[in-house]
């Protein structure tokens, strides 16, 4: 299956193709499970530091998407995620952090956002929702991820709201991609899940998940976030969902779900590429 919004570029690397009109300096992308050197359970292209991977074969694998998507890795930024929805901004004297080193990344923190040219937020993901942002005029870029506690919590709104109360960014110039996560089809949650998504949603009028069993929902995640993002302002055709389900595509990624827990890691990627010393 192929996606709208993201361009297989190589066998790792999944790129946004949609935004090259309105902001040809941002890189920003989704990598897959292939094309790495770690082993089983987290074969093979492992990003993440805190899954019981070797870390020496993690580092591997994150120097060669360094290498394919140019951008240093003493230029990346990772934090550790604990599914909440605090937001960071990022300077350049966060750079390098958690980059080969788990215990160094920006605590407690599930979103990103940077004005700094050659700085690439970097987040890890096996079903949970990886959002992007960008306000072209302003030449803003964040990341969030988004799990089902993450998106209740409405991480997606908060980055809007603190680009609004710190950076003065208007939601309607504000543009978002909702990339592979896992999808309608295979996230099953009990009411537990679905009266929080109640709770978080003003505007009711679609509702992101449907009655399968008793007490038994399918949830789409993704249409969820996008429904908290109009709610925070964005307007509705700024906002692009990617269609790939983490789950269904089970040779392209790693899934939380589906492997039961013993899996590794794709990461979210993006970055504002600028003058000389990408
Ligand atoms: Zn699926």
């Amino acid at each position: 299956m192929t996606d709208a919004i993201f361009s297989q570029t190589s066998e790792a690397v999944l790129k946004i193709n949609t935004w090259k009109d309105i902001a040809p300096e941002v890189v920003a992308g989704f990598t897959t499970k292939q094309g790495g050197f770690s082993n089983l359970p987290f074969f093979s292209f492992n990003l993440g530091l805190h899954v019981e991977d070797e870390i020496g074969l993690v580092s591997l694998n994150r120097k060669k998407l360094s290498n394919e998507i140019g951008f240093t890795t003493s230029n990346w930024v990772c934090s550790e995620q604990i599914h909440d929805n605090k937001i960071v901004e990022v300077t350049k004297q966060h750079l390098g952090k958690g980059v080969f080193t788990y215990e160094d990344s920006i605590k407690n923190t599930d979103g990103l956002y940077t004005k700094e040219t050659n700085v690439l937020l970097t987040l890890c993901y096996a079903d949970c929702v990886p959002l992007y942002f960008l306000a072209p005029k302003r030449s803003i870029i964040g990341a969030a991820h988004a799990g089902w506690k993450g998106t209740v919590k409405d991480i997606a709104g908060e980055m809007i709201r603190t680009w609004g109360c710190d950076e003065n960014v208007d939601p309607r110039d504000i543009f978002v991609v909702i990339g592979p996560s896992i999808g309608i089809c295979c996230y099953i949650v009990d009411s537990f899940v679905i009266d929080a998504v109640n709770k978080v949603l003003n505007i009711n009028q679609i509702t992101p998940y449907a009655l399968i069993s008793d007490g038994q929902y399918s949830l789409d995640l993704k249409m969820l976030n996008q429904l908290l993002l109009v709610q925070a302002g964005v307007p509705h055709e700024n906002i692009q969902v990617s269609s790939y389900c983490t789950s269904c595509e089970n040779d392209l990624f790693f899934s939380h779900r589906r492997d039961k827990g013993r899996t590794g890691r794709m990461a979210s990627f993006i970055g504002l590429r600028g003058g000389l010393n990408t």
